[in-house]
């Protein structure tokens, strides 16, 4: 696991200003295609010409939510919120 500084970007759904992330699987840079987790809202984000992203459409976040990893990271990212 491994966090990289990336280009300011903002979260499409809440404005959070997102200057790094962390890649749970292995060190590379995020390529398009890849999921990210918004840590000011737990929204899922493709990215699409990173550090540029989109929302994931309900349709992804739904399968995305099935997977056990993402759903490990949204809770830990609404459980971090909700101690606050
Ligand atoms: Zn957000």
């Amino acid at each position: 696991m491994r966090t990289l500084d990336t280009p300011a970007t903002n979260c499409p759904a809440c404005g959070k200003m997102l200057d790094a992330c962390t890649n749970l699987q292995d060190a590379e840079l995020p390529e398009p295609g890849d999921v990210s987790i918004c840590l000011g809202c737990a929204s899922l984000l493709i990215f699409t010409a990173p550090p540029q992203f989109r929302l994931a459409t309900p349709e992804e976040a739904q399968e995305l939510a099935n997977h056990p990893q993402v759903a490990q990271v949204i809770k830990a990212v609404l459980g971090g919120k909700a101690k606050q």
